[in-house]
């Protein structure tokens, strides 16, 4: 499958639709779900194009890879919902059909600000 240039995240990333965002750098981009399904609901997005967690695992360089999980771990301290807290999250990835991912391009759900319940529905 060909990454798709006119997904809704790679539009946040081009600055062509906004977006409410928390963090950014040279690797990610962070910013809150339109549609909360929890009290704090943020997405984690690479900034390179990659359309989900396999496609980023087999292509990314290892400087993408560390940016990214460093950048996941800048963002949930902002939110104070790190382990620093004593609070914690969950953090989520849906990959492909089966996975009921929406959005091609590679996201991180970061769910947290409460108790998050069941780890699947
Ligand atoms: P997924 O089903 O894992 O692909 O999730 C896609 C997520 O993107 C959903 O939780 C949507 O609510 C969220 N979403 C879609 N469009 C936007 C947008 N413009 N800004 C922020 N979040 C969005």
């Amino acid at each position: 499958m060909k990454y798709d240039d006119n997904n809704i995240f790679a539009k946040i990333l081009r600055g062509e639709i906004p977006c409410e965002k928390i963090y950014e750098d040279d690797f990610i981009l962070s910013f809150y779900d339109i549609n909360p399904q929890k009290k704090i609901h943020a997405l984690v997005i690479p900034k390179g194009k990659y359309i989900d967690l396999d496609d980023f695992s087999s292509r990314a360089t290892p400087e993408e890879m560390v940016g990214l999980l460093k950048g996941i771990n800048v963002v949930v301290k902002k939110l104070e919902i790190s382990t620093d807290t004593g609070k914690g999250y969950r953090v989520l990835s849906n990959i492909s059909e089966h996975g009921g991912q929406e959005v091609p391009h590679l996201h991180f759900h970061l769910f947290g600000g409460e108790k998050v319940g069941k780890m699947v529905q």
